[in-house]
């Protein structure tokens, strides 16, 4: 067989999987986009890919799968190998298997059911045309939310009515709710579909009543087929407002028209709410959406970064997908950063480059979502000891050691002071604490294993969320 024959099994066995959905499009999306056959013979196949970081994780997570995959297509047992492209800026290799992937792409579309009609529209003056499904990466924080927005998208007042997404800042609410909005936009081409803040919903009713134009204002949302408030929750005290919604809600909900509302919080927290208004809200459908998991992070800044024509190394990806932890928004600001200053500095962007512009960034998150108890997990799972051991009184060296790793590691790695790192570990001294800094930062300079362990401890903290 020819190296021509094995990148059709390869490209076969990728649509197979992803038929059988034993690979979700996100899935191939992520690792199997950058990946290309580029070599075969008897026992085995070489595909080549981005990075190390590439290599390891995929033959983690689907190494199995593939190969007994590719024996059921091929009837031989092949080994996978990967080979690592030398320089992942170099466009001619990108061009290669971004056309080795157009095909697999393309099979996928196939499988998918048949969706709705594009309608030749123009954009929605009110939504961002970037929000859409197609720009929204599914992970495990979101997958019910965007199936249900999904569903929604392709039967407007249907089963999901009304639709409320609730969560923190900067997990996706706006694009998810404009991606709603843009599918109908787009593939109905009767549906009145109108986008508004919950604050720009206030002043404009008040506006009416200044005026005296309060019919206009009524007609304006009570005639639409899709409503959409984005933040509902700048409603809480605002009494009359939240009558007037009451109503319009009402009308369009008897109407079977499709209201989707986004929300910080779920809406039996909302204050200063009228009751009859949150039990319309609950009526429906109510899902959150949570921080995303490294994976998806991961997979986001991928995303982000097709639509960008500025290079940046997978390593720098991947750190980046490490340390902001916090939402999505910060994980953009981190990586629009990067892509101005290699624009701007004209320079290629290295891991180094990246740690040292986006210190204050790292900084914030870590501050804010690495607690005590976390790192005594994790370091006691690693060394098989209990968390009660890292704050007993045991002074065996099978406790002793694990429990000043975990001190170097909160010290590192947080904002807490050696006081309070002193009483988490059963009200030890704050001199404790720094002795046992020390000590792990003397015997790293003399055990080269100790650095790396400790560096994935650091890692598998992080990860833990
Ligand atoms: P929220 O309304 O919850 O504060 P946004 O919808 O404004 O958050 O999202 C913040 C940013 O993060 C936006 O630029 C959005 O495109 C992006 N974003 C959030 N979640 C995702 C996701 N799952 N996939 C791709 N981009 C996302
Ligand atoms: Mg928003």
């Amino acid at each position: 067989m020819s190296n021509n024959d094995y990148s059709l099994f390869w490209t076969e066995t990728i649509r197979q999987l992803i038929e059988e959905s034993k690979l979700s499009e996100q899935e191939h999306d992520m690792w199997f986009r950058n990946m290309e056959c580029i070599d075969g013979d008897a026992s085995s196949v070489t595909l080549s890919v981005p990075s190390n970081f590439y290599r390891d994780q995929v033959t983690q997570r689907y190494l199995d799968l593939l190969e007994s995959k590719l024996h059921d297509l091929t009837g031989s047992k092949l080994h996978i190998q990967f080979d690592i492209r030398k320089n992942t800026n170099d466009h001619s290799v990108d061009h290669k298997s971004a056309a080795a992937a157009a095909s697999t792409i393309r099979t996928i579309k196939e499988v998918r059911p048949a969706s709705q009609p594009i309608v030749d529209k123009h954009p929605h003056k009110q939504l961002r045309k970037d929000y859409d499904f197609d720009g929204f990466v599914i992970g495990n924080n979101n997958s019910f939310a965007a199936s249900a927005a999904q569903a929604i998208g392709s039967n407007p007042g249907g089963a999901y009515n009304p639709f409320l997404i609730y969560g923190g800042v900067g997990l996706g609410k706006t694009h998810l709710m404009q991606a709603i909005g843009n599918s109908i936009h787009f593939s109905m081409q009767e549906k009145k579909v109108v986008y508004i803040t919950a604050e720009t919903f206030i002043n404009e009713f008040i506006h009416s009543i200044k005026t005296e134009t309060q019919s206009l204002f009524k007609n304006k949302y009570r005639k639409v087929d899709v409503l959409l408030i984005d933040d509902i929750h700048d409603l809480q005290s605002k009494k009359e407002t939240q009558e007037e919604l009451f109503h319009t809600f009402n009308a369009l909900y008897d109407a079977k028209k499709q209201l989707v509302f986004t929300c910080d919080r779920p809406p039996s927290e909302l204050r200063n709410f009228a009751d009859r208004l949150k039990n319309r809200f609950e009526r429906g459908l109510n899902v959150d959406l949570q921080p995303p998991n490294f994976e998806t992070r991961y997979a986001i800044l991928r995303k982000k970064l097709e639509t960008i024509t500025t290079s940046i190394p997978d390593e720098v990806l991947e750190l980046i997908a490490r340390n902001v932890t916090t939402n999505v928004r910060d994980l953009e600001a981190s990586l629009t950063k990067m892509v101005a200053y290699a624009d701007l500095v004209g320079k290629d962007i290295t891991v180094e480059v990246a740690q040292h512009q986006l210190k204050g960034a790292f900084a914030g998150t870590l501050a804010a979502n690495i607690t005590i108890d976390r790192v005594q997990r994790v370091v006691s799972d690693y060394f098989n000891v209990t968390p009660a051991d890292l704050k007993g009184k045991k002074r065996t060296k099978l406790v002793t050691f694990p429990r000043q790793v975990a001190m170097y590691i909160i010290r590192e790695i947080t904002d807490y002071s050696t006081t309070e790192i002193g009483l988490e570990f059963g009200g030890r001294d704050h001199t404790t604490v720094m002795h046992a800094c020390q000590r792990i930062e003397d015997r790293m300079k003399g055990d080269p294993t100790l650095e790396p362990t400790v560096g994935e401890l650091i890692r598998a903290t992080k990860d833990t969320g």
